[in-house]
């Protein structure tokens, strides 16, 4: 979508601090972390939010949160956990309208949020 900012990181046509890309899957950095280890997994297919997940996107989401899992265990999380974190919409406080499973590691995490 030409108006989403997680098109145009995907896109490369602004930046972003890559961690891992495949044909179907992007993860790069928060350019606002909120913990020592804080990524974003996103699909490059541009879903708006995990309510408009179909039946057919099944099996790339088991995808992508397998590779959070992979990347967060790189990432230094593997002993110690992280937070796997999904908002949608307003009262989710979501604020990029592109899926995306947030990472966070290498701090405690309190619970629950604010
Ligand atoms: P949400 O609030 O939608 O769950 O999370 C969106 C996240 O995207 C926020 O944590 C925000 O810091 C991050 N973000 C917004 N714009 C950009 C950007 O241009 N580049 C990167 N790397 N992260 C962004
Ligand atoms: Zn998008």
């Amino acid at each position: 979508m030409s108006d989403c900012i997680f098109c145009k990181i995907i896109a490369g046509d602004i930046p972003g601090k890559k961690v891992y890309e495949d044909d179907e899957i992007l993860a790069f950095h928060d350019v606002n972390p909120q913990a020592p280890v804080h990524f974003l997994v996103i699909p490059k297919k541009h879903i708006r939010n995990i309510m408009e997940l179909e039946a057919a996107d099944t099996a790339l989401l088991g995808r992508l949160l397998f590779k959070a899992q992979e990347l967060a265990v790189e990432q230094g999380c593997g002993e110690k956990g992280a937070r796997f974190v999904i908002n949608c919409k307003d009262n989710g406080g979501q604020t990029v309208d592109h899926l995306h499973v947030h990472v966070l590691g290498g701090r405690f995490m309190e619970w629950p949020p604010g």
